[in-house]
């Protein structure tokens, strides 16, 4: 057990910056610490006894930003003796024994790779009295063996691989998370099955290209046997996954998501450029054709699918034409939400160094177009549902306005934030519970209710909520006797967009 001074358990604080896998990484650290004895400082404590960044790669000025971060904790860090700093995460990986170079007040430094050694390696910090820095070249433990403390009663990420074996030239994942690494599909069932007797009733499979788990055991029909597998666990009300790599997509995979019940019929397939020569110039070896064609069989099997995307604007080279190609194939595609970034030189990448790097101000304004097609579609896409009914899963923190307009909050099967009111189901429903509604107004990136709910659900995950628990599930599914808990799928976390 690790104890502070003063006898008492030693507080940690895990701040996380970056994409989805890193919000994960974020639930195992924290599940780690919490099975070593800390215990997570409250939000208002500006003096945790370990403070843990989980660090992110991809931006320009992410390493200015992380240093910012640090120098402010020195001061603090004087003040309070016993006071530990870790840095893991991508820049981590990146920048190694640099980074206790440019801040000495920093204990320890942790790769990707070896999430599992934080404890361990602050324990080590602080009997030696000298900063730590552990960084592995690969996988040893696949990470989802590790604790993890969940942050929701109802929905939880389950990881089915790490890495990424492609070479898109504006992503840093290849050289930072490594060849892709597939987790074996009975302890991603395991897991999955141990969410769902702790109640949770979503669950998202997550991996950098989900479409091709099964390369590492030669079945490259696994992910789509994978989801169908998810359809035999009772309990389990929805599953959702992310990111398909439109080059890996497989016709089966569009099969189980329409046979398999409990698949939500959405859809986040990135398209990052609607130009061929663009996709080119990524090295993504689809084209816009391709791309098309799948969401053309999707909706035919599918035709209620919501169909999401990431779109980069300004990749080095691109034209006025490649531009245009990209607005058209929005329009085509008629998505109903998408992830649009400004292209910005990521250190490492092979990108960094192209030719024909635009100015600013020309991808502003194309970044600007862009968001006016999307909206424009999205709106039209989310006004169809007017009239219609949906099934909502309550959600906590995905109604910044509900407290005013007396609204909770969720997300429809096919993932859309649905705002409705409770009428007088008003102090009833929790978060986790089921409301059918029927949507009376659309937004471009919302829907609201405004009627009383057709029907609610009480759930045990909703139980849990009210009683302030986070369920706790095995965490350790490869021998260890160790235990951890279930998770919100996290606003996506601006900013990745690295699919
Ligand atoms: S963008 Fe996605 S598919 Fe491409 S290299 Fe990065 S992680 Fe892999």
């Amino acid at each position: 057990m690790t104890t502070a001074a003063a006898g008492s358990p030693r507080t940690y604080q895990v701040r996380t910056y970056g994409c989805q896998m890193n919000v994960h990484d974020s639930e195992r650290i924290s599940g780690l610490l919490e099975d070593a004895g800390y215990v997570r400082a409250a939000e208002a404590d500006e003096q945790p006894d370990v403070v843990v960044f989980n660090t992110c790669a991809v931006r320009e000025n992410a390493d200015n930003r992380l240093y910012g971060n640090l120098g402010h904790l020195r001061p603090v860090k004087a003040k309070h003796p016993g006071m530990q700093i870790a840095v893991g995460g991508c820049l981590a990986q990146k920048d190694r024994g640099d980074i206790v170079r440019k801040a000495p007040w920093v204990d320890v430094v942790f790769g990707t790779h070896n999430i599992g050694s934080l404890p361990a390696l602050l324990d080590r910090a602080r009997h030696n009295a000298a900063a730590e820095v552990e960084i592995l070249e690969s996988l040893e433990v696949f990470p989802s063996t590790l604790p993890t403390r969940r942050e929701s009663t109802y929905a939880g990420w389950v990881s089915i691989s790490v890495g990424c074996n492609n070479t898109c030239t504006f992503c840093i994942v290849p050289s930072l998370r490594g060849k892709e690494k597939d987790r074996r599909p009975g302890d991603i069932l395991s897991e999955v099955r141990a969410l769902v007797d702790s109640g949770v009733l979503e669950v998202t499979l997550l991996g950098q290209n989900v479409n091709s788990y099964g390369v590492e055991f030669g079945d490259r029909y696994a992910f789509g046997k994978l989801l169908r597998a998810c359809g035999d666990i009772d309990g389990l009300e929805r599953v959702r996954f992310t990111s398909p790599h439109p080059k890996d997509f497989t016709d089966d995979v569009i099969a189980a998501m329409a046979e398999t019940p409990n698949v939500c019929h959405s859809l986040h397939m990135p398209l990052q450029s609607g130009s061929d020569g663009v996709l080119r110039a990524m090295r993504r070896s689809y084209r816009s054709e391709r791309y098309l064609g799948i969401i053309e069989k999707v909706r035919a099997a599918m035709p209620d699918a919501a169909i999401t995307t990431d779109i980069i604007v300004g990749f080095p080279g691109e034209t006025e034409a490649d531009f245009a190609r990209t607005l058209d194939v929005v329009r085509e595609a008629r998505f109903s939400s998408a992830f649009t970034f400004q292209y910005s030189k990521r250190p490492g990448t092979p990108a960094a160094t192209m030719d024909g790097q635009l100015p600013k101000q020309v991808v502003q304004e194309r970044y600007e177009r862009l968001i006016a097609c999307v909206e424009e579609i999205t709106w039209a896409e989310n006004k169809k549902l007017i009239g219609e009914t949906v099934e909502v899963l309550v959600a906590v923190g995905e109604g910044r306005k509900d407290e005013r307009t007396g609204r909770m909050s969720g997300r429809a099967r096919d993932g859309r934030l649905v705002h409705f009111a409770t009428g007088d189901l008003a102090g009833r429903i929790r978060p986790g519970d089921i409301v059918h509604t029927t949507v009376t107004y659309a937004a471009p990136h919302h829907l609201n209710a405004d009627g009383a709910p057709l029907a609610h659900r009480r759930t045990r995950a909703g139980d849990a909520a009210e009683a302030g628990q986070v369920p706790r599930t095995p965490g350790v599914l490869l021998g260890l006797p160790t235990i951890g808990a279930p998770a919100a799928p996290p606003a996506p976390v601006g900013g990745c967009a690295a699919h």
